[in-house]
């Protein structure tokens, strides 16, 4: 069951300065931020209601973030969807005809397990399906 949008990731090519805009927009005052080294970003929240900003900048000229930046630019890289059951709805959508960027849940940031649906097939958008380890 999809349970909400946990958050929605920004691709952007320095944290720092995008942590100063988003801060201002949103009106936060410490945003919390961490390394994942299993997608090579960085990763800064910034809390909004029950959703979170995800800022996401590539540590590497090989991660997939700054490739997906050199092709597209910045912007709107992703929208994470919260579910109960992430090995269900891996295994419910693929029946349906949906493509996966990689199948098996991988290690995301803020403490869950993600899976990526290919853009291929969902009109462009890069949708996570995420669950709280
Ligand atoms: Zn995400």
């Amino acid at each position: 069951m999809i349970l909400r949008i946990a958050h929605i990731g920004i691709a952007v090519k320095n944290i720092e300065s995008s942590k100063d805009v988003f801060s201002k927009i949103f009106e936060i005052e410490s945003p919390y931020s961490e390394h994942v080294p299993t997608e090579k970003v960085n990763i800064s929240y910034l809390p909004v209601g029950d959703t979170l900003i995800e800022l996401l900048e590539g540590t590497d000229a090989a991660s997939t973030l700054n490739k997906f930046i050199d092709k597209k630019g910045e912007g709107i890289h992703h929208i994470s969807l919260e579910v109960d059951d992430i090995k269900f709805e891996v295994t419910r959508l693929k029946k349906l005809g949906f493509k996966f960027v990689n199948e098996e849940p991988s290690i995301g940031g803020d403490g869950f397990i993600v899976v990526f649906l290919h853009p291929k097939s969902t009109n462009g958008v890069l949708i996570e399906l995420c669950q709280k380890k």
